[in-house]
């Protein structure tokens, strides 16, 4: 159940109806409707209107019933590191926890398309066995809120999983992986932040944000409430053709992010879930822009290019090497302009 009215737009024929799709496509949409959720918030679709690399990210589109053998239902194995409904437990100090799979927004290239909507949240029975399974695992150092989306989560609701893990003794650390911050801002009220602020251990936010366009002025402020209250804000984005694979789209958006107090964490290589081969860019292309961006961007304003290995065994940074051993003890280094340099570190001598 979604317990915040979102006024989302959740079928083609709505979205036509806003201008956001041709009448004529309405009808050829019907089974993607039937397959994945849609929903798309007021102030997306407001943002959808005028910049076409945002309607791109939450427009249905035929292509998504396009399915290449590559792709797969649970493209990074959530389900192969799943002990007790809920929890993703892939390594050993950290684990997912999902309370919800319902979205404020139903991204086209979601990597969990195939479990995501508004049927999925955790009973109180599931919720508590999926608690006692973090207090009896206590290699368990950062707890990460994930679905779905825990901010579509009452404020109360939050507050009361959150008091729990704070009772945890080796539980360090809390994340929450949202996009509620760019999909409805105004749900980042005194109330959330209250939730978010009133426990003893930190709770860093990751905001899914894939384009410079999405950070609107709400959504600065938003983010600026949060940032005033002390939350440390991070930023996930995906690489995304037709969205922002081109190194200008994304040293536009990392500059943003960082002027809003936003730390890019992860770029993501697309994940290869059912439907999304029109979102795919080559894996030498993303290394190719990474690269790029190296040689303009301050470190701060750099994420990591990250692949999440297919069938779940963890990420990976998925960008080019830039120091390859030469077997002489020196390296030969590539700068952000493609010129090689020797690197010779003497350790021998030192010792
Ligand atoms: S917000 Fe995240 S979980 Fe929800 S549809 Fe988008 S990518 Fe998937």
């Amino acid at each position: 159940m979604n317990h915040v009215p979102f006024r989302s737009l959740t079928t083609p024929a709505a979205l036509a109806d806003a201008g956001l799709l041709a009448a004529d496509a309405v009808p050829g949409l019907a089974g993607v409707a039937e397959r994945y959720a849609i929903g798309v918030t007021p102030a997306l679709v407001a943002l959808s209107g005028a910049h076409p690399a945002i309607a791109r990210q939450f427009v249905p589109a035929a292509e998504e019933l396009l399915v290449s053998p590559a792709e797969r239902a649970d493209p990074i194995g959530d389900h192969a590191h799943s002990p007790v409904k809920g929890i993703v437990h892939r390594y050993p100090d950290r684990l997912l926890l999902m309370p919800t799979l319902s979205c404020a927004v139903y991204c086209r290239f979601c990597f969990r398309r195939e479990s995501v909507g508004d049927a999925g949240v955790l009973s109180p029975a599931e919720m508590t066995a999926a608690l006692d399974y973090i207090r009896a695992t206590e290699s368990v150092w950062e707890v990460i809120l994930t679905g779905g989306d825990p901010l579509t989560l009452s404020a109360r609701r939050l507050s009361e999983i959150l008091t729990v893990l704070d009772t945890i003794p080796h539980v360090k650390t809390v994340r929450i992986h949202t996009r509620v911050p760019v999909a409805a801002p105004e749900r980042i009220d005194g109330g959330l932040i209250a939730a978010l602020t009133a426990i003893s251990k930190p709770v860093y936010v990751g905001i899914h944000c894939n384009h410079a366009a999405e950070l609107t002025a709400d959504v600065k402020a938003a983010c600026g409430r949060m940032a005033n209250a002390g939350i440390p804000l991070l930023a996930q984005s995906v690489l995304l053709k037709g969205v922002n694979d081109s190194v200008e789209a994304l040293d536009n958006l990392f500059r943003a992010l960082v002027e809003t107090r936003v730390r890019p964490y992860y770029l993501h290589h697309l994940d290869l879930a059912p439907g999304t081969g029109h979102f795919r860019v080559a894996v030498e292309e993303g290394q190719r822009l990474v690269q790029a961006l190296r040689g303009r961007l301050s470190g701060l304003a750099l994420p990591t290019y990250i692949l999440d290995i297919p069938g779940g065994a963890g990420k990976v940074p998925a960008g080019a090497a830039y120091m390859s051993p030469e077997g002489d003890g020196t390296f030969l280094v590539r700068d952000p302009q493609g010129s090689t340099h020797a690197y010779a570190p003497d350790i021998a001598k030192t010792s």
